[in-house]
This record gives C-alpha cells, sequence and structure tokens, in this order.
C-alpha cells in the first residue's frame, strides 16, 4: 500500500463524480462499447484515474483492440494498479483497479498483443487523458 492512497467516504465521491464515473469506478460498472471519448483517441500523453489523478496508462502502449474500450498493453507502472478476481455475470475475469484510491477501471485479458500479451480493457469514463500539450479530456 502506497502512502498516498486516496480514501473517501461514498458521499464525497457521489459528490465529486459525475453520475456514470460514479457508476463504473464505484459501483464496478462497465460503459457502452464504443461510447467513450477516449476510445478512439490517438493523441500522444497520459491516460490517469479520473477519480484521483493517478498516472495509469501511457498513449505509447495505447492499441485499436476493436472492442469498444481503450485498450493498453501495460501500465506505466505495475504498482499504480491492483488486480482482483472477478467473478460476477458467470465469468472469471481479472479486475483492474487503481493502486491508489479503488476506481474500479476495467479488466485484463491475455491476448494482447506484444511485448506483454495482455489487453488492459478500460472504460473511458474510469480516465482522464493529459495531452502532452496539457490539454485535458475527460473520458
Ligand atoms: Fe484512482
Amino acid at each position: 500500500m502506497s502512502k498516498d492512497k486516496v480514501v473517501k467516504t461514498d458521499e464525497e465521491w457521489r459528490e465529486q463524480l459525475t453520475p456514470e464515473q460514479y457508476r463504473v469506478v464505484r459501483q464496478k460498472g462497465t460503459e457502452r462499447p464504443f461510447t467513450g471519448r477516449l476510445y478512439y483517441l490517438q493523441r500522444k500523453g497520459t491516460y490517469r484515474c479520473v477519480a484521483c489523478g493517478n498516472e495509469l496508462f501511457s498513449s505509447e502502449t495505447k492499441f485499436d483492440a476493436g472492442c469498444g474500450w481503450p485498450s493498453f498493453w501495460e501500465p506505466i507502472s505495475e504498482e499504480k494498479v491492483d488486480r482482483e478476481l472477478d467473478t460476477g455475470h458467470g465469468m472469471v475475469r481479472a479486475e483492474v483497479v487503481c493502486e491508489r484510491c479503488g476506481a474500479h477501471l476495467g479488466h485484463v485479458f491475455e491476448d494482447g498483443p506484444e511485448p506483454t500479451g495482455l489487453r488492459y480493457c478500460i472504460n473511458s469514463v474510469s480516465l482522464r487523458f493529459v495531452g502532452e500539450d496539457g490539454q485535458e479530456i475527460e473520458g
């Protein structure tokens, strides 16, 4: 556990986040595929946790998996995310959460491209893109 863990009450998260952000990151929801603002984005920059600002993914590792959600083949570092077993919806999947605040981000699958072979399938709405030019886009 890192020193800078972000812990807030459910009420505080509800106040801070939009209803859709809250549904996805705090209630483990999934946005409809092909609807996220960041799905087709190809600009250079960093994808941060929308809830706490933790730097999660680089545009350098983003790829189009054709699945309708932003996909990355690795996080900026392994310490940025935690994996948890998700047995919901009749499937066994590895859930990906923000290490700092516990936000639900998406899932990781083992059908990604080289060099890792992993596909971090991430809800656009759980991310905030910060471009190299400083411009920010909320997913
Ligand atoms: Fe976070």
